[in-house]
């Protein structure tokens, strides 16, 4: 189907949504999915459900679609928690691999979620574990033999700045290091060969380019010669190998399925599974092509009409993920006004205003009657009033 697929989505009439990247739209037919999963499934079969819907198997069923996205085998994915829990298991699986290595290596362009989350379970273990965290461009020469994991965010949520998965795997795997990539921002926008790149972990959510809904559950990756071996660090039952035998101790299950924890969210995973039915009908690099070039025009056009913003995108589009950020001093103001005449992107402090470009519902015609607005908000000072100034909880 050619893109954008705007019959698709549940979209309000008139809004030109620039924020996929942050919180997919509602797929059609989702709706639907959820209510039967509350009431024939849940009200109409009660415990049953858990054979009979496939409830337990939701999590690798999904996963296996999932990791169809992102050049993983099937297998090789499976789906739980939030994806705060699921960097926390992945860099404490890695630490594991390496024991007598002390460093996690990060960037500062990482989302600050998966720096907190290196900082807490050092804080657990002690032992003289350290957090690393240097500039993006920087991150292949910081890698030494101290370093156990190198864990990155393959695109910045801030710039949408992409690393280059493939050299940095393989400069940390040449000084012994294992490698966790976080794809928040890349899966179900750019062309991610995981299987390729030889990474032993990734990690995820799907409620930004899947569309999953708000809560969506999280994914993981463990390259398939690890799986049977990996230390799953947050030993739930249902990471345990017979969750049925009620076993008192614990043994991981020998494959993926170790790295799931507790109960799945059945309801959210029935939302995420039936948004998953967009990819049938395109692909990731159909969507890939499409928002390099939604993304150029975006930048061709702001520069031409916006002298008040300056890109901090990088330019070239192999280079960018499939959202472009300018800042602003005024950014913050200039955000809400254009929210208020129904163009949504979002704010990231201290000044960066952020666009997200979904080609399953965002064709040039919206990128152009988008920049209309904001160029009217930026000439005539629109942004320039008491109430837009007010920060709310979230920006
Ligand atoms: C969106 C995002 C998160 C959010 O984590 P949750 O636990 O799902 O709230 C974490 N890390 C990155 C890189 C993100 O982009």
């Amino acid at each position: 189907m050619p893109l954008p697929m705007k019959e698709l989505f549940d979209i309000p009439e008139g809004m030109i949504y620039l924020d996929g990247n942050s919180l997919g739209p509602l797929v059609k037919g989702v709706s639907d999915a959820v209510k039967d999963a509350v009431e024939a499934q849940w009200g109409g079969q009660l415990i049953k459900g858990w054979n009979s819907c496939g409830w337990m198997e939701q999590p690798t069923r999904v996963g296996n679609q999932v990791a169809s996205l992102i050049g993983a085998p099937d297998g090789s994915v499976v789906m739980g928690d939030t994806l705060s829990i699921k960097v926390f298991q992945a860099l404490a699986a890695g630490l594991a691999l390496r024991p007598e290595r002390r460093v996690i290596l990060s960037d500062n362009g990482n989302f600050p979620s998966d720096l907190y989350m290196a900082e807490g379970l050092i804080d657990l273990k002690g032992q003289g574990y350290a957090l690393k965290v240097v500039d993006p461009e920087d991150v292949i020469a910081a890698i030494d033999d101290t370093v156990a994991v190198v864990m990155l965010t393959e695109v910045d949520y801030r710039t949408g700045r992409r690393h280059d998965m493939v050299a940095i795997t393989n400069a940390a795997q040449a000084a012994g290091a294992v490698m966790v990539w976080d794809l928040a921002h890349s899966a179900g926008a750019v062309d991610v060969d995981l299987a390729g790149s030889g990474c032993e972990f990734a990690v995820g959510c799907t409620y930004k380019y899947l569309n999953g809904g708000p809560g969506a559950p999280a994914f993981i990756y463990v390259r398939p010669d690890l799986a049977a071996s990996v230390t799953p660090a947050l030993s739930g039952w249902l990471g345990h190998k017979a969750p049925f035998a009620f076993d008192q101790s614990y043994t991981p299950a020998p494959d993926i399925e170790r790295m799931r924890v507790g109960t799945p969210s059945v309801l959210q995973l029935a939302a995420l599974e039936r948004a998953m039915v967009v990819w049938e009908k395109t692909s990731v690099a159909e969507v890939r092509a499409a928002s390099i070039a939604l993304c150029d025009l975006f930048i061709a056009e702001v520069e031409a009409r916006c002298p008040q913003l300056t890109l901090i995108s990088p330019r070239v589009g192999a280079e960018r993920g499939s959202q472009v950020s300018f800042a602003f001093e005024h950014g913050y103001p200039a955000m809400q006004a254009l929210i208020d005449r129904n163009v949504i992107g979002d704010f990231r402090a201290p000044n960066v205003m952020r666009f997200g470009f979904t080609p399953l519902f965002i064709g040039r015609e919206d990128v152009i009657a988008a920049v209309d607005v904001l160029e009217t908000v930026l000439k005539d000072r629109l942004w320039d009033a008491p109430h837009y100034k007010t920060k709310s909880r979230v920006t």
